[in-house]
C-alpha cells in the first residue's frame, strides 16, 4: 500500500494535512476549494496546482448521500460539502478518504469504502474513546463498540453526566 489517494474521493481535511504529491489521482468536489480558501488561502494556491480530479456530484447521488446521512442519524451534522464529497464518492464509487467519524459512518451505510487519513504508520493510529459531557473524563471504548458509534454512551463513573464519542486527547 502507497497509501496515496489512487482515485479515491478525498474530503477537506485529506487536503489540508496530506502532502501534495499523496492528493495526486484524487477526486475532489470544486466547493472543497471555497471551503479550503476560508481555512488556509495558502494551502488553496498549492491544493490548486496540484494533480486532482475536479468533479460535481449528480443531483441523484446527492440526494441518495442526503437520505444515506438522514437514516444513520448524522445528516444534521454534516455539511454540504461533507454530503457532496459523499455524493462523489457514491456517484463513483470510489473509497472515501475522510477522518470524520460521522462521514465514515455515512459511507459505509452507503456501501462505501471509508478510509482514514492515516494509512500508514501505526504510531498515527488511535481509538475512540467515550468522552464525559460533564467532568471531561475519558472512558475506554471496546473494539466491539464500533458499530455503536453513533449511539449513546455508558453514564460517567465519576459524575453520571451522559458520555460521546470522541478522538482521545493527546
Ligand atoms: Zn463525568
Amino acid at each position: 500500500m502507497t497509501g496515496g489517494a489512487e482515485g479515491a474521493v478525498l474530503d477537506t481535511t485529506a487536503l489540508l494535512h496530506w502532502p501534495l504529491e499523496r492528493l495526486a489521482g484524487g477526486v475532489c468536489c470544486p466547493t472543497q476549494l471555497d471551503e479550503l480558501e476560508r481555512l488556509s488561502p495558502a494551502r488553496r494556491m498549492l491544493v490548486e496546482a496540484a494533480q486532482i480530479e475536479w468533479m460535481n456530484p449528480s443531483p441523484a447521488h446527492f440526494e441518495a448521500a442526503t437520505s444515506a446521512a438522514a437514516s444513520t442519524g448524522d445528516l444534521p451534522r454534516l455539511s454540504t460539502v461533507d454530503l457532496e464529497v459523499l455524493a462523489l464518492s457514491l456517484g463513483l464509487q470510489r473509497p472515501l478518504v475522510t477522518d470524520d467519524y460521522r462521514l465514515q459512518n455515512v459511507a459505509m451505510k452507503a456501501g462505501i469504502e471509508a478510509r482514514s487519513l492515516a494509512t500508514r504508520g501505526a504510531k498515527q493510529q488511535w481509538s475512540w474513546v467515550w468522552r464525559c459531557t460533564g467532568c471531561g473524563k475519558e472512558h475506554d471504548v471496546s473494539t466491539g463498540a464500533k458499530r455503536e458509534r453513533d449511539g449513546p454512551g455508558p453514564d460517567c463513573d465519576v459524575c453520571g453526566s451522559p458520555t460521546v464519542m470522541k478522538r482521545p486527547r493527546r
